[in-house]
């Protein structure tokens, strides 16, 4: 890997540990020409999962369009930035452990809710209220029920 810093390809690995629930590697490098560090994450690829929209349409999982879903979610909750990577790489590995290659929206945001259900109760509430398309507080508290 080439260092950010000078573009030289000579660098070192200096530790190395496994992150946030064992989805990610994490590694501190150093550059052996201008000696400056820094770090690299590993992560699985999910680029093989394909998302079924309602409408039936096949589309590629994109990690962005699920961080802001999860970052909508917890607008004026502080510190959320560190809190939404943490639910969207504990989201991600519920993701790969169904061991499936396509999943439906509903899928997907029944496994945002359990994730969201243990993190935060007011992003689990705001997520659920904004993506249930619900008619009525009767809905709502049925919906509520489920988690
Ligand atoms: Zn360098």
């Amino acid at each position: 890997m080439k260092c950010p810093f000078c573009r030289q390809a000579t660098t070192e690995v200096y530790n190395t540990r496994s992150t946030r629930f064992g989805t990610q590697t994490w590694r501190r490098r150093r550059c052996m020409t201008c000696h400056e560090s820094f770090t690299t994450y590993e992560a699985p690829d999910l680029g093989f999962l394909k998302v079924i929209k309602k409408s039936g349409q096949k589309q590629r999982y994109s990690r962005a369009k699920l961080y802001s879903g999860v970052y909508g979610a917890f607008l004026s909750i502080p510190q959320k930035e560190t809190t939404v990577d943490a639910v969207t790489d504990t989201i991600e590995a519920k993701i790969l452990d169904t061991k499936k290659r396509e999943l439906s929206t509903p899928e997907i945001a029944t496994i945002v809710l359990s994730t969201l259900k243990h993190f935060n109760t007011a992003a689990f509430v705001r997520f659920l209220a904004y993506h249930a398309n619900l008619a009525s507080d009767a809905q709502l508290s049925r919906e509520l029920k489920k988690y």
